[in-house]
C-alpha cells in the first residue's frame, strides 16, 4: 500500500471548521487506499502570537526556551486533528516531533534534520492508523526540543516522505500553487503548472515564502514528487519536477523579493585572501548568515568589502566586527538599512544573454538604485531601496512577460 504525506499550513488549520475540512482531505486519501501521514502547522497566527508573548517578558529570550514555547503551537493542532478523525470513525494518532523519531542537530531555532527513525510511524500505519505529526520540530541527540526555522513544517513533511519512501508529498496551503510571484502583492501573478526543483529552490531562498527552502532541497535530493495546492479549492496545484519545459520564449519563471536587508561595508580592509576568509569565518562561527558579497579594490593594498545580512542580525554583526577589529585591520565600518532584494529566476537564463541587462534597465526605469548584485546560472538578484521593492517586482513581472495574458499559458 502506498504512503502519501500531506502537509497543512497554519491558515488551513486556523479554526475547528478548517480542521474538519482537513479531516475530509485526509479521509479522501484513506478511501483511495493510501496509508496517510499528515504534518500540520500551528493554528493560524499562533506562532506569531507566541513570539509576541515571549517579547513581552524578555528582550532577548533564550533560544532554548523559545523552541520549547513555539513547539506547543503544533501540538495543539495534531491532537485536534486526531480527535476530528477519530470522531469520524477513522483511527488516528498524533505524534510530536520526538515521538515521530525526528532527530535534529542541537541548534535552537534553526535546526537541520539529521535522521528520522520511522519504525514507530511504520507500525502505526500498518495497523491502519492515520499518523499526524507535529511540523517544524525535532529533538537533538541529548533530548532537547528544537525547531527547524519559520515555515519549517514543509521540511518536516518532505523529510518524512523521503524517509518513509512515500509515493508523493502534497503541500496544502492558502494559495492554489506556486505563482510567478507572490499573488498577495503582485496581482497579475499566475499559477505555474510545474516548476523545476532548482528554480523553486532559488525562489524559496530568495524570499518566495510558499515553500521552506530545505523542503525543496529534500525533494530534489530524494526526487520526491511534490505538489503545492490549495486546502480549500479542489483544483490541481503546481508540481515540482526535475526538468520543466520552457514556456514559449519565457526565460524568467518567477520574481521573488524580500525586505529587511542591511548592507555592511568595511572600508580600508587590507587586500589579502587570508583577511577575507578571517572575516567570513568569524561571522560564520557566530551564526551570522551572509548573502551577497562585493569587494572593491581601492589601491595597491586596500579594499572595501560590502556584504548583505538580514536586519535582525545588525547588532550582532556590528559587535562581532568590533570585537575582531584589530585582527581584521579595517579603518571603519558603515551599515545601511532599509534595503530589499528583488530577484528574477528561470532556467532559461543560462542560454539567454542580456537578461541581467534588461533587469537593470527595468530597475532604472522604476527609479530604484541598485546597491548590490548577485547572479547564478538561473537567477539575478539586486539589492535596492525597500520602498521601491514592490513597484520594482511588479515592473519586472510585467517586463519579463509573466502576467496572465493568454489562456494558452494558464491551466
Ligand atoms: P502555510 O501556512 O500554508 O505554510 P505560507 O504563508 O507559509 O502558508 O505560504 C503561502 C503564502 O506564500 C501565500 O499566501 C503567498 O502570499 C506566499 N507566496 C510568496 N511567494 C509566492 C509564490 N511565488 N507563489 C505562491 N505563493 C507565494
Ligand atoms: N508554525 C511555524 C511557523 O509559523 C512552522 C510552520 O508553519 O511551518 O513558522
Ligand atoms: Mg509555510
Amino acid at each position: 500500500m502506498g504512503i502519501i504525506v500531506q502537509k497543512f499550513g497554519g491558515t488551513s488549520v486556523a479554526t475547528t471548521e478548517r480542521i474538519q475540512n482537513v479531516r475530509n482531505r485526509v479521509m479522501e486519501e484513506v478511501q483511495n487506499g493510501k496509508q496517510v501521514v499528515v504534518v500540520v502547522s500551528a493554528m493560524g497566527k499562533t506562532t506569531d502570537h507566541l513570539v509576541s508573548l515571549a517579547k513581552e517578558l524578555s528582550t532577548n529570550p533564550s533560544k532554548r526556551e523559545m523552541d520549547m514555547l513555539l513547539t506547543t503551537g503544533e501540538q495543539v493542532t495534531i491532537s485536534l486533528l486526531s480527535m476530528a478523525l477519530q470522531e469520524a470513525g477513522q483511527p488516528a494518532v498524533s505524534l510530536t516531533g520526538w515521538q515521530a523519531g525526528i532527530q535534529t542537530e542541537k541548534v535552537f531555532s534553526n535546526a537541520r534534520i539529521i535522521d528520522i527513525q520511522t519504525d514507530r510511524i511504520q507500525k502505526l500505519l500498518e495497523s491502519n492508523q492515520v499518523v499526524i505529526v507535529a511540523g517544524f520540530q525535532g529533538v537533538s541527540e541529548d533530548g532537547e526540543i528544537t525547531t527547524l526555522g519559520r515555515g519549517g513544517s514543509d521540511t518536516t513533511a518532505v523529510a518524512l516522505a523521503a524517509a518513509l519512501g512515500a509515493e508523493r508529498c502534497d503541500i496544502y496551503t492558502d494559495v492554489t500553487g506556486v505563482f510567478t510571484s507572490d499573488p498577495r502583492f503582485v496581482k497579475e501573478a499566475r499559477k505555474l503548472e510545474s516548476i523545476s526543483y532548482d528554480e523553486m529552490l532559488e525562489l524559496a531562498h530568495l524570499g518566495a515564502g510558499v515553500l521552506h527552502p530545505r523542503a525543496v532541497e529534500f525533494a530534489k535530493n530524494y526526487q520526491m514528487p511534490l505538489e503545492v495546492r490549495s486546502s480549500m479549492e479542489p483544483e490541481r496545484g503546481t508540481r515540482l519536477e526535475e526538468e520543466v519545459q520552457l514556456e514559449k520564449g519565457l526565460v524568467v519563471r518567477g520574481v521573488a523579493f524580500e525586505g529587511d536587508v542591511t548592507r555592511i561595508t568595511l572600508f580600508g580592509l587590507p587586500k589579502s585572501q587570508a583577511k577575507l576568509s578571517k572575516v567570513f569565518s568569524r561571522l560564520a562561527e557566530n551564526h551570522i548568515n551572509i548573502d551577497i558579497i562585493i569587494q572593491a579594490l581601492t589601491g595597491e593594498s586596500k579594499s572595501n568589502l560590502s556584504f548583505s545580512i538580514m536586519d535582525q542580525d545588525i547588532e550582532h554583526t556590528l559587535s562581532v566586527l568590533e570585537q575582531f577589529k584589530d585582527e581584521f585591520e579595517y579603518d571603519k565600518v558603515e551599515s545601511e538599512t532599509g534595503l530589499a532584494k528583488v530577484s528574477i529566476v528561470g532556467s532559461g537564463m543560462v542560454s539567454n544573454p542580456g537578461v541581467a541587462a534588461k533587469m537593470f534597465e527595468v530597475l532604472e526605469a522604476a527609479d530604484a538604485t541598485i546597491k548590490m548584485v548577485s547572479t547564478s546560472e538561473i537567477k539575478v538578484s539586486a539589492v535596492i531601496e525597500q520602498e521601491k521593492m514592490l513597484s520594482s517586482a511588479r515592473a519586472l513581472h510585467e517586463a519579463f512577460d509573466l502576467q496572465e495574458k493568454s489562456a494558452s499559458l494558464v491551466k
